[in-house]
């Protein structure tokens, strides 16, 4: 029998599900095609800015791990300094638990989501949506791509668009054999001038340190290298600043990790040991990269909505899942599928935004050390820092403060 629905969406990462949370609710008939089962490991730092929970119209305390209120500051593990900010920077998640939780709240406002089922292809007509999975084949009025930075839809839509692209690395540091001393608390750690226009962080969890860096991709060999380099001399440098807040973690931290960079040296197979160093790309949007058509649009980082600066996308992906409910909502009832008020809506709310990203890094990057002293000594320059981090303050606000070009 024909299966039809009014909305598939391929994946169930943050956007997908959201988006699928806020159409089932208004009893849009929608189904999620995820090709993992959850709960899943995904490769993300696991930082969310306060702006973006308030994007969620649920509560998540209960997969909160950390509230952030200072960073640890280094440049090649030197040149230390430490800044702490009165309300919380940020907020650390682990993505299993963030994404497991989302789709659950999905599947209970009436979602259907097939789990294990990849999205292989589709075909756009004029009337309905005809998908292919590697099981099935379904129709839908429209189709949403939240299927990240691999997405199935962005790769054919885009066709042989050039995708600027960033890679990330992490790993993940288990302090469960270390919980009864106290770990990092409630600060995370920015390292910069190991990657050339990238940097990298440790942002700590419960019950682990997820630690990562990232940058352009022709520098990914680099970017693993230096983060290897990272893991090996980190604990004993670190440790010395408090931000492991005691010598014997310390010791134990520096054991796990030798252990880790020695099996990646060598080689070891993903299976022998507990951490490794995964790798994923964040998409990050251009002028003439897809967005939307003809009964399809994509969000999140299947829209390219990565910052180029930071790498973040999970605020920009909750805010695209808005602004996409809203615009298919306005598609069902006035019969028009081109989406336009979404192109014109993400531009001016996102892609303006990221535009000014691009323009940071690229300020940022050509004298790092110039602004790495300025936020060093100038407490106003970090406490503008500190309010987009918290999302209170947007890229263009500092842009204009500093008297840079206008976008
Ligand atoms: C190393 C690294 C660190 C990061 N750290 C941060 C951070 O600290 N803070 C932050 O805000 N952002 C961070 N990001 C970015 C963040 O992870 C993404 O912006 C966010 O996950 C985007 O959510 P999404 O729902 O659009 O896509 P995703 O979270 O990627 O979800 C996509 C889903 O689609 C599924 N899927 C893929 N292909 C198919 C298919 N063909 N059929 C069916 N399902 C499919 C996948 O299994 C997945 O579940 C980081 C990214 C990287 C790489």
């Amino acid at each position: 029998m024909k299966k039809i629905y009014d909305v598939i969406i391929s994946g169930a990462g943050p956007s997908g599900s959201l988006l699928g949370y806020f159409l089932s609710k208004k009893n849009i008939n929608t189904l999620i095609l995820e090709k993992e089962k959850f709960p899943r490991y995904k490769v993300c730092a696991g930082g969310i800015q306060w702006k973006a929970l308030q994007l969620l119209p649920f509560d998540i305390t209960e997969v909160i791990e950390k509230e952030i209120y200072g960073i640890y500051f280094s440049r090649k593990l030197k040149d230390i300094f430490y800044k702490k900010y009165p309300e919380p920077l940020i907020y650390t998640l682990d993505r299993i638990k963030l994404d497991d939780f989302m789709s659950k709240k999905a599947l209970s406002s009436g979602c259907s989501i097939n789990f294990n089922e990849k999205v292989r292809d589709f075909e756009i007509n004029n009337d309905e949506v005809k998908v292919h999975t590697e099981k099935n084949v379904y129709f839908s009025k429209i189709l949403v791509g939240a299927d990240g930075a691999g997405s199935i839809i962005y790769k054919k839509l885009n066709k042989d668009k050039k995708i600027h692209k960033i890679i990330g690395y992490e790993t993940e540091i288990s302090l469960n054999d270390l919980s009864s001393y106290p770990s990092a608390g409630d600060s995370i750690v920015l390292d910069f001038g190991g990657i050339k226009k990238g940097y990298l962080w440790i942002f700590p969890k419960n019950d682990h340190l997820s630690i990562g860096d990232g940058g352009p991709v022709k520098d990914a060999l680099n970017i693993k290298k230096y983060l290897l380099w990272f893991l090996q001399n980190y604990p004993d440098v670190l440790g010395k600043q408090n931000f492991f807040q005691n010598k014997l973690i310390n010791k134990k931290i520096k054991e796990n990790v030798h252990f880790l960079s020695m099996a990646q040296v060598n080689g070891v197979g993903k299976s022998k040991i507990k951490s490794k160093i995964n790798a994923h790309f964040i998409n990050v949007r251009s002028d003439k990269t897809f967005l939307c058509d003809h009964r399809v649009l994509s969000v999140g980082d299947a829209a390219g909505f990565g910052d180029g600066f930071t790498g973040e996308g999970l605020y920009n992906a909750l805010l695209s899942s808005h602004i996409a409910f809203e615009s298919i909502v306005h598609a069902f009832s006035d019969s028009i599928f081109n989406f336009s008020d979404y192109y014109e809506r993400t531009n001016n709310e996102i892609y303006k935004n990221i535009k000014y990203s691009l323009l940071i890094s690229k300020i940022f990057f050509s004298a790092p050390f110039f602004y790495y002293k300025m936020i060093k000594n100038n407490d106003n320059l970090f406490n503008s820092c500190a309010k987009i981090l918290r999302g209170e303050k947007i890229y263009s606000d500092v842009v204009n403060k500093l008297k840079l070009i206008k976008i």
